[in-house]
C-alpha cells in the first residue's frame, strides 16, 4: 500500500479525479434537497449546527493555522487526529489543502494566485477553483514538511475516508434525516462559509494593512468562519495563529486552541509583534514593498497596454479585410462594365466591317461593268481601224498593180521600138 501513497518529491495526481470531484460537489448541493423525504427534525439541525461548528474549527485550526502555516505545534498523535477531523470536511487531503493555500499567499491576486477574484472574479475564487481539474493535483515540493508522516500521506490516498465515517455515523445515529439534514447539509454549508474567506475576504471590509494583495477584514464573515474574517491581518502577517489583533476582533479559533494550550493538547501558540500589529515596518522593507506594489501596477499597465493593443490590431486587420472586400467587389463591377463595353465595339466594328465590304464589292462591279464598256468601245474601234487599213490595202495593192501594168505596158513599148 505504501506504494501508492504520495511521495515528497513528485506532483501527486489526487486520486479523484478533477470531473468527478465537480460531479460529487455538485450531487451534495442536490443531496440537500432529499430532507423533502427524510424530514427535518429538530435533533437533526441541532446534529447539523454542532458538526457544521467542530468542524469549522477542524477547517480553520488544522487546515489553516496548523498544516498550511504551521503556527503552532501539537503531538503526532493530535496532529493526525486535527488531519482526520479536517478531511471530514471533504475539502480534499490536508497536503493538498496546504499546497494549494501556500501558493496562495505566495502569488495573492497576481496571475499565478489559485483563487483571486481580481484575476478570474468571484465565482472562480469561491467554487471554481475547487472543483477545476486544474488545481486537482498536489505539489508535493510546497509540503515537503508534512509529506514525511505516513499517516499524513495515508489520509491523503484516502481523503474521503474521516467524511465517509462521519456520514456513517449521522446515518448510524439519526437515520436518513441526520445523513441528510446532519451530514450533508452542515457539509454544504461549511464549504461555502469555508470559500466566503477566498471570496468576499478579498473584495468586501476594511484594509488596515497596505499589503500586495486585495485581502480584506470583516467582522461578519469573522464571526461567521470562527476568526478567519481577519484576512487582512493574516495576509499582513501569516506567522501568528491569532487572526484578530486587538481584543475587539472576536477570534473563536484562538479562543479554542489557547483553552487546548491550557491543558496541553497543543502548545506555542503564536502572537503578531507589536511593531505588526502597529504597522511600524522596517524602512527597507516599506521600500520594498512599495516597489512591489509600483511594479505591479506598471505590470497591470502594461498587460492594459497590450490588451489595447491587440483590440486596435484586431480592428485595423477587421477593416483590412472589409476594405479587401469592398475593392474586390467593385473591380468585379468595373471589369462587368468593361466587358459590356467591349462587347459594345466589337458589335460597332462587325457593323464598320460589314459596311466596308459592302461599299467595296459595290466599287468592284462598278469597274467591271466600265471595263466591260471600255472593252467594248475598244473593240468596236478595233474593227473600224481594221476596216480602214484593210479599204488601205487594198487601195495600195490595186494602186501597185495598176504601176505594174503601166511599168509593164512601157517596156513592151520600148522593145518594140529597139526592134524596130
Ligand atoms: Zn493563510
Ligand atoms: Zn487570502
Amino acid at each position: 500500500m505504501s506504494a501508492e501513497l504520495p511521495t515528497a518529491q513528485s506532483r501527486y495526481p489526487n486520486t479523484v479525479s478533477g470531473w468527478f470531484y465537480a460531479l460529487r460537489f455538485g450531487a451534495m448541493h442536490l443531496l440537500c434537497f432529499a430532507a423533502i423525504w427524510t424530514g427535518v427534525p429538530l435533533e437533526a439541525v441541532i446534529l447539523a449546527v454542532v458538526l457544521w461548528a467542530v468542524r469549522m474549527f477542524g477547517v480553520t485550526a488544522g487546515y489553516h493555522r496548523y498544516f498550511s502555516h504551521r503556527t503552532y505545534k501539537m503531538g503526532r498523535v493530535m496532529q493526525f487526529l486535527m488531519a482526520f477531523l479536517s478531511q471530514t470536511s471533504m475539502q480534499r487531503g490536508v497536503l493538498w489543502w496546504a499546497a494549494h493555500h501556500r501558493h496562495h499567499h505566495k502569488y495573492s491576486d497576481q496571475p499565478e494566485d489559485v483563487h483571486s477574484v481580481r484575476q478570474d472574479g468571484f465565482f472562480w475564487s469561491h467554487i471554481g477553483w475547487v472543483v477545476s481539474p486544474r488545481w486537482a493535483e498536489t505539489d508535493m515540493s510546497r509540503v515537503r514538511d508534512l509529506a514525511k508522516y505516513p499517516e499524513l500521506r495515508f489520509l491523503e490516498r484516502f481523503q474521503h475516508l474521516p467524511g465517509l465515517v462521519l456520514a456513517g455515523l449521522c446515518f448510524a445515529l439519526f437515520g436518513w434525516a441526520g445523513l441528510i439534514v446532519g451530514f450533508v447539509w452542515s457539509t454544504v454549508f461549511l464549504w461555502h462559509t469555508t470559500f466566503t474567506i477566498n471570496s468576499l475576504a478579498h473584495v468586501i471590509g476594511k484594509r488596515r494593512y497596505e499589503t500586495d494583495d486585495d485581502s480584506r477584514n470583516n467582522w461578519f464573515l469573522a464571526l461567521l468562519t470562527f476568526g478567519e474574517g481577519w484576512h487582512n491581518n493574516h495576509h499582513h502577517y501569516q506567522a501568528s495563529t491569532r487572526q484578530g489583533f486587538y481584543w475587539w476582533e472576536i477570534d473563536l479559533t484562538y479562543y479554542i486552541l489557547w483553552a487546548m494550550s491550557k491543558v496541553g493538547l497543543v502548545s506555542d501558540l503564536r502572537e503578531p509583534p507589536r511593531h505588526v500589529v502597529e504597522d511600524r515596518p522596517h524602512p527597507a522593507k516599506a521600500l520594498r514593498a512599495a516597489a512591489r506594489r509600483a511594479r505591479r501596477d506598471f505590470d497591470e499597465r502594461v498587460e492594459e497596454l497590450k490588451g489595447r493593443a491587440r483590440l486596435a490590431r484586431e480592428e485595423a486587420s477587421q477593416r483590412v479585410e472589409d476594405l479587401g472586400q469592398e475593392l474586390a467587389l467593385r473591380i468585379d463591377e468595373m471589369s462587368n462594365d468593361v466587358e459590356e463595353r467591349l462587347e459594345n465595339l466589337r458589335g460597332d466594328l462587325q457593323d464598320v466591317r460589314r459596311g466596308a465590304h459592302e461599299k467595296l464589292e459595290a466599287l468592284a462591279s462598278d469597274a467591271t461593268v466600265k471595263v466591260d464598256e471600255l472593252s467594248r468601245e475598244m473593240a468596236v474601234k478595233m474593227a473600224t481601224l481594221r476596216t480602214h487599213a484593210e479599204e488601205a490595202n487594198d487601195r495600195a495593192a490595186r494602186a501597185i498593180d495598176e504601176i505594174a501594168e503601166a511599168t509593164e505596158i512601157r517596156l513592151q513599148t520600148g522593145t518594140s521600138i529597139s526592134q524596130a
